[in-house]
């Protein structure tokens, strides 16, 4: 598939290259390295997101070249979507009608595309974007490097997460070497939060709650504003609830302004999480996945509840 994804490539001038809304590191790194690899291609392309950039994103190369738009206008031949289950994740207008081709590594992706390359084995995108480059004979630049390795810091949660394995170290080591500095890569992701977000960690914690091997956490809508905290300082929260000794699953509930809630689920790997969010109409990965629910909280929380307990491995 990687083949046909390139043949379409090189038959195509103009590109549009997207991912899923409130982009995570892997949505945002391997989108910004793409662009970069087809432009060294002498394709025209350009990044269009839904959302903007979260703040610890901003100083990755090309960052200030994302154009953040609700509606897809120009004359693009093809749009790529990378790290995207399908074009309504997006949650941008216009793709109906263009030619897609869906790059991406979720278990649970779907062939939603014209042309779609998945694999859940490769650890992040940004795997496959670099199997992409290396393909067409593009040589990875320091600053696609630095993308490439932050979607795979990120996406790895830290190289912790299941499928971590020696060849993500040897990615790794070959991101490093054509000029990734793994120290800076870090600090911008782990020393770079708001202090509304470290107050709203603080509030979530707060609710923490345990029972077994399950913890959840969450915040209001008012919690929220209480922070002066955006939706992308929820980010990453929820691994404070797995990283409990003992607890097997975590859940994060995020309210929204419509009272409904967007959960964030995590396994360390004995219970397969992106199952459990398909329940809900979401999806993910084994080991991290996500959904919407209805509110209220307390039903909200129930109905995840329940449906982890009605599993063996968290009883
Ligand atoms: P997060 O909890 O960080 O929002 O998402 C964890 C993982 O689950 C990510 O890989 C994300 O793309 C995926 N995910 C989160 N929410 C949804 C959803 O509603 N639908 C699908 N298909 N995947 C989701």
């Amino acid at each position: 598939m990687l083949k046909e994804v390139l043949k379409q490539i090189e038959q195509r001038s103009r590109f549009l290259l997207t991912s899923h809304a409130r982009p995570d590191g892997d949505a945002i790194g391997s989108a910004l390295a793409c662009c970069q690899v087809l432009r060294l291609m002498g394709k025209e392309a350009e990044v269009v997101l839904h959302d903007g950039v979260p703040r610890i994103y901003k100083p990755l190369p090309f960052a200030d070249t994302v154009i953040t738009a609700e509606r897809v206008n120009g004359k693009y031949e093809a749009a790529i979507i990378l790290e995207c289950d399908s074009i309504q994740r997006t949650r941008l207008q216009g793709l109906e009608d263009r030619f897609l081709i869906s790059i991406d590594h979720h278990v649970s992706g779907r062939p939603f595309a014209h042309v779609n390359w998945i694999d859940p084995k490769a650890v992040a995108t940004a795997e496959m974007v670099y199997r992409l480059a290396r393909e067409a004979g593009v040589a990875i630049s320091p600053g696609i490097a630095t993308c490439l390795y932050t979607a795979v810091l990120t996406d790895t949660g830290s190289f912790m997460f299941q499928g971590t394995n020696e060849h993500t170290f040897a990615l790794a080591r070959d991101l490093v070497l054509a000029g990734a500095d793994p120290v800076h890569c870090a600090r911008n992701v782990y020393f770079g939060h708001s202090t509304a977000k470290m107050r709203l960690l603080g509030a979530a914690l707060s609710n923490l709650h345990r029972e077994g091997s399950l913890a959840w956490i969450w915040v209001t809508s008012e919690q929220m504003e209480h922070a002066g905290a955006r939706e992308e300082d929820c980010e990453g929260l929820v691994n404070y609830a797995l990283s409990i000794q003992d607890v097997e699953v975590a859940a994060f509930f995020r309210e929204l302004p419509d009272g409904s809630f967007r959960v964030s689920l995590r396994s360390k790997g004995q219970l397969n999480v992106a199952e459990v969010a398909a329940r809900f109409g979401g999806g993910g990965h084994e080991c991290a996945s996500g959904c919407s629910l209805e509110g209220p909280l307390a039903m909200a929380v129930a109905r995840v509840v329940a449906e982890l307990r009605s599993h063996p491995s968290v009883q």
